[in-house]
């Protein structure tokens, strides 16, 4: 070891140029001695403190606690104690700052000292009994003071970061849990408890589990928050965040990192913020946009759609079939054009309402018989229009669609039996537009509707020819009228209760160059054109001549003239009709018109004027076809008519005679019991003569007894027909015997 190179300084100079106020004084208080930081620190020089009372440095309140500790330090040298701080419960305002803690043998107390120029200071005062040189010498105190007030700001700098950060944490809106690393919650931010709605009560009892609890019924997926919490705990350094659905609709994102003190890591702060609004206002938006996207889709729908039946309309149907047209050679590409037989009559008869409920129903109807990807589209009015592309059996689908009408449709409570006739054209070998495919299913439609409605047709060329047939017919058919060409046949009806003939009907017949033209045929072009109005009084104004004879004979006779709707719709009808009678010489009790169902329903009222002045001449009026179309017979009542025509297709529904047809039955007593007689059209065998007499039915019409007749030939064809049914009556009475 070598010898330091400073001599050791003196005690003087180390009592001097100690940092620290040195101090002695005298039990009785009088200061001994000061040492220069004494004089820096208080402010006064040494001569102004030496003689004089050290309580002139201490502050008010603290001015007693150097003696206490003075004559306590004595007492306990005296009794040989060990001097400790927490034993001075006694020592004054300076001994009670003492922490409580257990403090080193000798420890400093604080108090406040008091300069020269009046202000304060907050020091440390460090006291120890002065050893005697002799044993008179007075009992004196050492005393070191030092200036603490650096420690004071120190604290007043922790004490203001602490509470930044409490006021920074208190005012975020984010809701904060620190959970310490053994799971207990360490702390929370008043936005945590409103957040969660956790009752201060709950938190207070720091039970961990119940307010866990707590949070997780709040929410829609409590199981998934479990497992995430778990989670995190099996990993105290991860870091983690999601989204939380509450059931009261509130959704709050979730942050979870690890509490750290100097890297390791103590406990986890949980984080939440209510992203509710957001979220709102997100779902909004994406409503928002949801619903632009409805509406464009809307928007296109009415540019495409028929509104009444939701299928697709002409344009969206020109352009699929365009494109069809435009796909691979050697697809099918079929147009099925339909169009409903007597449509008119419902919007007629029932209202438009009905009509519209008719239309959406067949529209239901066609979408079901074709593939999803078809195309149905409505044309307009009761025409509808199908597209089948690479279909392998586009007849199966014609057949299915006129099938499809066989169920028949409620309306308002009534049963409807519409029927619809299908035109069916296809892309063959010759390539055609679509204009000219269109045209081809027209035509095959009208020759369905010609052929007898309720049918489908396929387009075969020789069926323009047809087209061109019937505009043939109509200018032919102006001349035939001029030319007298128009005949009439009478066909026998016959009383079931007396035997005989006692009526006739009178049907048109065109006799064109040779040949006989159906009604059917004619008729429809007839009414098209008007010409009808004189066809129909020709055929009256024969049927009175040639029959006048025979109605003569008998005035229970009666000759029944067919009369076209368009003809009531002239005004003088009713005049015209009993100036043939007159002119003709027949009584018009010997005249019934036979009028269809739909002649009443014209929103012109004097169609039914006319027949009722026509009625109240003795003229007799029939309902011809009764059951076809729309007709019910809840409306029978209101009509004026005499008799009822039952339809030849209610007559076919009887085949061996032995079924139960409760509608046949039912008309029958219905029109008996509005006090109408009842014909039954159509009769073509025995069975059905047969079961419609024991309905009680008034009289029968048909080939079984005899066919339409021209006048010359008549006589025979009423013998006849009287014959077949003796004939008949003979095998009911030889059947009943
Ligand atoms: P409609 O008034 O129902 O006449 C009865 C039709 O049924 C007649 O046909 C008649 O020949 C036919 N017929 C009679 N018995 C039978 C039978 O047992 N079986 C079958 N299958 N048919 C039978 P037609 O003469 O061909 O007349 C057809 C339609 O043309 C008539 O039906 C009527 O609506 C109309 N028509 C005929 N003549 C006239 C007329 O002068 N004026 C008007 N407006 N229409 C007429
Ligand atoms: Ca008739
Ligand atoms: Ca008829």
């Amino acid at each position: 070891m070598t010898a330091s190179p400073y001599p050791p300084p003196g005690a003087e100079a180390v009592l001097e140029s100690c940092p620290d106020a040195l101090l002695v004084v005298t039990e009785d208080g009088t200061i001994l001695r000061v040492n220069a930081a004494t004089e820096r620190m208080f402010g006064y020089t040494r001569d102004e403190l030496l003689g004089r009372d050290h309580r002139m440095l201490l502050a008010e309140g603290f001015r007693s606690g150097l003696q206490r500790i003075f004559f306590a330090l004595r007492r306990d040298a005296d009794a040989g104690h060990v001097i400790t701080a927490a034993t001075h419960h006694d020592a004054g305002p300076a001994a009670t700052a003492l922490p409580h803690a257990a403090a080193p043998a000798f420890h400093p107390v604080e108090a406040y000292g008091l300069r020269r120029d009046g202000t304060e200071f907050q020091g440390e005062v460090a006291c120890s009994l002065l050893a005697q040189d002799s044993g008179d010498a007075p009992l004196s105190m050492a005393v070191a003071v030092r200036d603490t007030s650096h420690r004071q700001a120190a604290d007043a700098g922790l004490r203001e970061a602490m509470s930044l950060l409490s006021a920074t944490l208190e005012s975020t809106a984010d809701g904060i849990l620190v959970v310490s690393g053994d799971g207990r919650i360490a702390g929370v931010n008043n936005q945590f408890i409103s957040m969660w709605g956790i009752p201060r009560g709950l938190l207070a009892t720091q039970d961990d589990e119940a307010v866990l609890d707590f949070v997780l019924d709040q929410l829609v997926d409590p199981g998934k928050f479990v497992d995430k919490v778990t989670a995190l705990y099996a990993d105290p350094s991860a870091e983690s965040h999601d989204v939380l659905d509450f059931r009261d609709g509130r959704t709050f994102e979730r942050y979870s990192r690890p509490q750290k003190v100097a890297d390791k890591v103590v406990g986890r702060v949980w984080s939440f913020r209510d992203v509710t609004p957001a979220r709102v206002a997100q779902d909004r938006i994406t409503q928002a946009m949801a619903d632009l996207a409805e509406q464009a889709a809307q928007l296109k729908d009415l540019a495409f759609k028929d509104p009444l039946t939701g299928l697709s309309n002409r344009q969206l149907f020109n352009d699929h079939l365009a494109a069809a047209l435009l796909g691979p050679c050697g697809t099918a590409v079929d147009v099925l054009l339909l169009d409903l037989d007597d449509f008119k009559e419902v919007n007629d008869i029932l209202g438009h309402h009905a009509g519209d409920q008719m239309l959406i129903e067949v529209g239901r109807r066609l979408r079901e018989c074709v593939r999803p990807n078809d195309v149905v589209a409505r044309l307009g009015g009761d025409e509808f229009v199908v597209l089948l592309v690479g279909s392998l059996d586009a007849e199966a689908v014609a057949a299915r669609i006129v099938d499809s009408l066989r169920v028949p449709l409620w309306i308002d409570g009534t049963m409807l039996r519409p029927s619809l006739s299908l035109g069916l054209a296809s892309i063959n070998e010759d390539a055609v537009d679509a204009s000219e495919l269109l045209r081809r299913a027209d035509v095959a439609m009208y020759a369905a509707k010609s052929a007898g409605k309720n049918r489908y047709l396929r387009f075969r060329p020789e069926m323009m020819k047809s087209l061109v047939q019937r505009t043939e017919l109509e200018a032919g058919l102006r001349l035939a009228v001029d030319a007298g060409q128009i005949a009439v046949h009478y066909q026998p009806i016959i009383s079931t209760r007396r035997g005989v003939v006692v009526k006739v009907e009178a049907l048109a017949r065109w006799e064109r160059d040779g040949e006989t033209v159906p009604p059917q045929q004619f008729i429809p072009a007839a009414e098209r054109s008007g010409l009808i109005v004189e066809i129909g009084t020709e055929v009256l104004l024969k049927g009175c001549t040639e029959l006048k004879p025979w109605l003569a004979e008998d005035p229970a006779r009666s000759l029944a003239v067919n009369v076209s709707g368009v003809q009531l719709q002239h005004g003088d009808f009713a005049e015209l009709v009993l100036a043939v009678t007159e002119s003709c010489g027949v009584d018009p009790r010997q005249l019934v018109l036979e009028v269809t169902e739909s002649v009443f329903f014209d929103d012109d009222c004097h169609v039914i004027q006319q027949l009722v002045a026509l009625r109240q001449a003795g003229v007799r009026v029939a309902l011809d076809d009764f059951g076809t179309g729309y007709s019910s017979l809840g409306r029978l009542q209101d009509l004026p008519v005499d008799t009822l025509k039952i339809d030849q297709s209610f007559t076919s529904m009887i085949r061996s005679g032995n079924e139960n047809l409760p509608i046949l039955s039912c008309m029958i007593s219905m029109a008996h019991g509005l006090g109408l007689t009842v014909t039954a059209e159509g009769v073509e065998t025995a069975e059905q003569a047969e079961y419609l007499m024991n309905l009680d039915c008034d009289s029968l019409q048909g080939f079984l007894f005899s066919g339409a007749e021209a006048a010359p030939a008549l006589p025979p064809a009423m013998a006849r027909s009287a014959g077949v049914f003796a004939a008949l009556r003979g095998e009911r009475v030889a059947g009943h015997r």
